[in-house]
């Protein structure tokens, strides 16, 4: 393995680490049924880590801007938005990696930034997704529960869940938040709670930990609900779980919902895929051994594409006022996140919206 080969499958493995690493310097211990890599040494080579980080960099922002020129709806915004939280994961853990050997946060210049995306990126995040280079108009659609959700094959091979909203009276918000629990998530989960509204939490068993378990606690004693979301999100380097065997798959989230339970005293019943990248073979077993019902989105946030709360909370009302109501997707582990949640709590209180309880996605989708 050469020395460049060697830096990015080091960088890959810890991927999953990063909001622990933002937490506190321990790991937390995983279920005893499923693996986890060892965390490999820090390299000190700091040029090379910023160079890695540009590059990301300049394609997080690509995609961004290809995100928000796409209709939410339409094959290409899953495309460009799964690439996009991919490399968000992959910029914040070069940053944290930088300024542990720095002591620095690193920004990119503007020159740099604006380059696109390289080569190596768009051949590694075709890789990570399986995205096929055939481009068709069309996408094939696999029924799961109509007028719920239905898995769409998306550059014909990559399926993703797709979440319809009609259960949903105008006006009526599900607020949701993936990817925690991390050092941000007991803020967001009492500012929802101050605001009036039961949120759901999307959590990844690798952030379980002592902290991560005080932290679901708190959530549910707020009045909010947890979901699986994975153990990683969804392998230890970032693929989705179409990367893994569906018993494979199972097993990893059986275990999530069981520390769930041990935790708060009461199983999950959501499920979301990260990236919403799963087969329908997997919706439909997730479902019927674990009894996990599938939760998409119908309002992507996009909280991954940019730092300034301001922005994020501008475009994510402008959002729900155009559509009226939707399954609201943001991350409990941005701060730009956690500020604009705050303040959406309370816009939407403000004009006429009510956030409805989690509870409804399943009486949806079991015909309730
Ligand atoms: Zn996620």
């Amino acid at each position: 393995m050469n020395k460049k080969t060697c830096i990015l499958v080091s960088i890959l493995s810890i991927v999953p680490f990063i909001s622990v690493f933002a937490q506190k310097p321990q790991l937390p211990r995983p279920p005893a049924s499923v693996e986890v890599p060892a965390v490999p040494a820090a390299s000190a080579d700091v040029t090379s880590l910023k160079a890695e980080y540009e590059e990301y960099f300049s394609a997080l922002q690509a995609y961004s801007d290809k995100a928000y020129a796409a209709p939410q709806d339409s094959p290409e915004f899953l495309e460009y938005s799964a690439a996009g939280k991919y490399l968000r994961a992959m910029v914040e853990n070069l940053s944290a990696r930088i300024k542990a050997e720095t002591g620095l946060p690193y920004q990119p210049g503007p020159a740099r930034a604006g380059a696109g995306v390289s080569a190596k990126v768009k051949a590694e995040v075709a890789g990570v997704f399986n995205f096929s280079d055939i481009r068709s108009g069309e996408t094939r659609g696999v029924p799961i529960k109509q007028g719920y959700c239905q898995v769409n094959y998306v550059k014909n091979n990559t399926p993703f869940l797709v979440q319809y909203d009609g259960f949903l009276n105008k006006g009526e918000v599900i607020l949701t938040f993936d990817d925690g629990p991390g050092p941000l998530t007991e803020e967001v989960s009492a500012s929802m709670k101050d605001g009036g509204a039961q949120a759901l939490f999307f959590v990844l068993g690798v952030n379980l930990g002592e902290n991560g378990k005080a932290r679901l606690k708190t959530e549910a004693a707020d009045g909010h609900f947890t979901g699986v979301h994975g153990y990683n999100h969804a392998t230890a380097s970032g693929k989705p779980f179409t990367a893994l065997s569906l018993e494979e798959t199972l097993k990893q989230l059986g275990s999530v919902n069981s520390s769930i339970a041990s935790t708060i005293g009461k199983k999950s019943s959501f499920f979301r895929p990260p990236y919403g990248v799963i087969s329908p073979e997997a919706v439909r077993a997730i479902y019927s051994d674990l009894g996990l019902v599938p939760v998409g989105w119908t309002i992507d946030t996009l909280d991954w594409s940019t730092k300034d709360p301001e922005t994020l909370y501008q475009n994510t009302i402008s959002m729900i006022a155009k559509r009226g109501k939707g399954i609201v997707l943001m991350h409990d582990i941005h701060p730009q996140s956690r500020t604009a949640a705050k303040r959406l709590v309370k816009w939407l209180a403000g004009n006429g919206y009510k956030v409805v309880s989690p509870e409804r996605l399943v009486q949806a989708f079991k015909g309730e």
